[in-house]
């Protein structure tokens, strides 16, 4: 019990100095399970977590378990979990027993309320979507296509800069109808990118006509970041014809992306025109007013209460992208609390300018290369290089993987660029690895992360 209530407050001190990402995806299912002789024992559930938090978090955990308790000289860490059978301890003098255990799929966000079926997340509802002079438009049209599903606005194509509130209005739309129609209205949100793993499958498994069916039983198709599909000839052909098929039949399409129409370069004409056909509406960048309420809405979620010089405080900050609103609310929160309330404009200020490092916007291959060759620990070189050595072999499909889904080069320069390789090599790479991530919780976190990496630079 001690243990875990120093843990909590470990954590705390943890949580503000990474990333929210990283603290959700590393911190979360870990355990200080013993304590002796100056040595700290932390168990995490699974190798894999085990692994990259020693590599990467040791002198965090240790530099802040010792400003706790001075005496703590050494952190070790084990695989487990609450199930595994024997609490490992520290045993004077002895090597710490660990626990191999290679199962990547216990990796649990209890956050993701995920519908099986639609693949909606309920915590997006219209209840919480907040409305102001830049959504009012996309709001509205959103209202009318539930009013009379298929019949309006079809498709319904909703662009915006990142973090403005598509996914959530979307979603929300979906969970409206789901509720309101009672099942009687089959929904489905994908990502595009689900979308075009979808099809790279079924074509790699000649199942093309599964994926078909299951596309088109739908009533209303929810399909997020359209601008992902674009430049990849096979998956707009298969969206184009499904498209087509629900269309034809009065079924609801929903479109997001980051930008018009118009403005998806490689998008085919016959796709452009389609989604032109319909309502296009955009969401843009909110005003003052509007951030105000939503991080109203957010707290009142919460059930928590910051000072209006706060609020102001981080409305200001915060101008172009809500998606670290709640991430930046939830460490006011919790500093609060640990303060005793007492929080100022100053903690504030780092809380946020510690938070929102915004993304690198000029991703290039080399980047690329030196995130996949720094997670994986293979020399840049090797990767490059002929090298059949069985650890290079996955670290370079995931490269080619990234080079395709990221900045869409083309297969022949993806195989000449990676070890002289042949324009089939890529496409393998690209299609194996777009179908493991379906169905690998582990690999698809590591491509998460080795993306965090990417954007980091
Ligand atoms: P996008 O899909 O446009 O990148 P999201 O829908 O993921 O953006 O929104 C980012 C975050 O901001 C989410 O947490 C979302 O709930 C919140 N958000 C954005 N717009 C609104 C809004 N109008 N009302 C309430 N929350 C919003
Ligand atoms: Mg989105």
């Amino acid at each position: 019990m001690e243990f875990d209530q120093l843990w909590q407050s470990a954590l705390g001190e943890i949580e503000l100095q990474v990333s929210r990402p990283n603290f959700v995806t590393w911190f979360k299912n870990s355990k200080l399970i013993d304590k002796k002789e100056g040595t700290a024992l932390i168990g995490l559930p699974n190798n894999f977590a085990k692994e990259w938090v020693e590599n990467k978090y040791n002198k965090v955990i240790l530099g802040t378990l010792r400003g706790m308790d001075d005496s703590t000289k050494k952190v070790e860490f084990v695989v487990y979990n609450e199930r595994t059978a024997q609490k490992p301890t520290i045993k004077s003098g002895t090597k710490v027993a660990i626990n191999k255990n290679d199962d990547f799929g216990q990796l649990s966000f209890s956050e993701f309320k995920v519908d099986q079926v639609t693949n909606l997340n309920s915590k997006y509802t219209l209840s919480s979507y907040v409305v102001g002079k830049s959504n009012e438009m996309a709001y509205a049209a959103a209202m009318a296509v539930i009013d009379s599903v298929g019949n309006k606005y079809n498709p319904l194509f909703i662009y915006g800069g990142v973090g403005l509130g598509k996914t959530h209005l979307m979603q929300g739309m979906g969970n409206e109808v789901a509720l309101k129609y009672g099942g009687k209205i089959r929904v489905k949100y994908v990502s595009s990118e689900k979308f075009t793993n979808d099809v790279v499958w079924a074509i790699r498994n000649k199942r093309m006509e599964t994926v078909k069916e299951k596309y088109r039983l739908i009533d209303m198709l929810i399909i997020d970041d359209i601008q992902f599909i674009a430049g990849k000839p096979s998956t707009e052909e298969e969206f184009f014809h499904t498209f087509n098929a629900l269309h034809e039949n009065n079924k609801q399409i929903i479109i997001s992306s980051d930008r018009p129409p118009k403005f998806i370069p490689t998008l085919e004409e016959r796709l452009r025109s389609r989604f032109e056909g319909g309502m296009v509406v955009d969401i843009g960048v909110p005003d003052y007013e509007l951030r105000l309420a939503i991080i109203r809405s957010k707290l009142q979620d919460k059930k928590a209460v910051l000072s209006d010089e706060i609020i102001d405080l981080v409305a200001n900050k915060i101008q172009k992208n809500f998606r670290e609103v709640e991430g930046i609310i939830n460490k006011i929160l919790f500093y609060q609390s640990r303060k005793n309330g007492e929080i100022t404009a100053k903690n504030v200020e780092e809380i946020i300018s510690e938070s929102s490092q915004e993304p690198t916007k000029n991703i290039n291959p080399n980047l690329i290369i030196k995130a996949v060759a720094e997670f994986s620990e293979i020399a840049p070189l090797d990767l490059l290089n002929k090298s059949r050595k069985k650890e290079v072999a996955e670290a370079r499909q995931i490269l080619m993987y990234l080079l395709r889904e990221m900045l869409q080069l083309s297969y022949p320069h993806i195989g000449r660029r990676i070890g002289k390789r042949d324009h089939t090599t890529a496409i393998y790479a690209y299609e194996k690895i777009a179908r493991e991530i379906q169905k690998n919780p582990a690999l698809n976190q590591k491509i998460l992360i080795i993306k965090e990496l990417i954007s980091k630079g």
